[in-house]
């Protein structure tokens, strides 16, 4: 794409509403680097997220949609660690160069970028129709966030301690809801809102980047939640050494959700489903009240669902009985049918 490649950058992702100028950004798109000069004090936080036809999204999807979702999953990593967001690149393998869909792709990520001060800054671009192979790829979109955090109080996930609570932010098991109606049609007769609520949760995931600032010192360990709470969690576990006891009844659930599905489904939607890209963090008791208070200015809806143990186990508990379950998050390398 030779001529046409420029034409596409300069018309397309070179606009004011995209790339447009922020204090910590002195040199943008157009030369072989761009320039960053992130605050005084501060330390770089840096995260990559690639999405892929037919993996992450479906291949009918809207482009708008699409465009906000693969900025708001990056920006998820940069909350997790309590980082503010600066600037992101973004890289594309394009099966062709459709201008409609380009216009509405950028203008979601336009919308995202904007409400949260986050300009594109750079990028590469290339066809996805080899000139060298017989056949097509697949939509591939490698999007790479900047943030800053004051160095040193950045939200790990390895500093969970016993005894702290385990909170999550929002709902959970939306998104995989939203992900069976989009692609299988499931529940067709649960009412039209309740539909579009749970498809919205999959499309535009809530951005939790105020939230993750607001628990910088506060907070023990975070992460956010993108294959499922099952795994996530038992990420913080491994890396602080410690264990977890939680108490599935206090899993908060949305009433979306619940009127969809069957209570047995709902959890394997809640622990297992993933894309929620809400926060999963620990804090100490003496902290919990500022925390509550601190999300609840914010709006964002907070839940204590367990609490941190000794030991390296991860135990589901409902009505003081320890559950069996057998779930696991989403994992690229693991065939349907395989035992753990
Ligand atoms: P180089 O060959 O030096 O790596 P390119 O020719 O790929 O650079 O890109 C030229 C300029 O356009 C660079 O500043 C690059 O960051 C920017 N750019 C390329 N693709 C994109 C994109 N998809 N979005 C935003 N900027 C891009
Ligand atoms: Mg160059």
């Amino acid at each position: 794409m030779a001529s046409d490649e420029f034409d596409i950058i300069r018309r397309h992702f070179n606009r004011p509403e995209l790339a447009f100028a922020v204090p910590s950004v002195s040199l943008a798109i157009g030369d072989d680097c761009a320039l960053l000069q992130p605050s005084p004090g501060c330390e770089l936080a840096v995260s990559m997220d690639m999405l892929v036809e037919g993996v992450h999204f479906l291949p009918d999807c809207d482009p708008f949609q699409l465009g906000q979702r693969t900025l708001l999953v990056n920006l998820s990593d940069l909350a997790a660690m309590g980082a503010r967001p600066l600037c992101f690149t973004l890289a594309l393998s394009l099966p062709g160069s459709d201008a409609a869909w380009l216009t509405r792709f950028t203008a979601g990520l336009a919308r995202v970028a904007g409400e949260h001060h986050c300009p594109l800054v750079g990028g590469d671009l290339t066809a996805s129709a080899p000139p060298l192979a017989g056949r097509s790829g697949p939509l591939c979109l490698c999007v790479q966030v900047h943030g800053e955090v004051p160095a040193g109080t950045a939200l790990r996930r390895s500093g969970a301690r016993v005894g702290d609570a385990i909170c999550v932010t929002g709902t959970l098991g939306d998104a995989a809801a939203g992900l069976r109606i989009l692609r299988d049609g499931a529940w067709p007769t649960l009412p039209t809102p309740l539909r579009e609520s749970l498809q919205q949760a999959f499309h535009a995931p809530q951005s939790r980047v105020a939230a993750g600032m607001a628990l910088r010192g506060l907070a023990s360990a975070a992460m956010d939640l993108s294959d499922g709470l099952a795994s996530d969690l038992g990420h913080i576990l491994q890396a602080s050494g410690v264990g977890a006891r939680v108490d599935v009844d206090a899993l908060p659930l949305s009433e979306a959700l619940c009127a969809a599905v069957a209570p047995q489904e709902r959890l394997a939607l809640a622990l297992g489903g993933g894309d929620d890209y809400e926060l999963c963090f620990t804090v100490a008791p003496q902290h919990l009240s500022v925390v509550q208070e601190r999300l609840a200015a914010l709006g964002t809806r907070v839940c204590q669902i367990g609490q941190i143990t000794p030991g390296s186990t991860l135990q589901w508990w409902r009505e003081g009985r320890e559950l069996a379950l057998k779930l696991r998050g989403y994992n690229h390398f693991h065939r349907e049918g395989e035992s753990a």
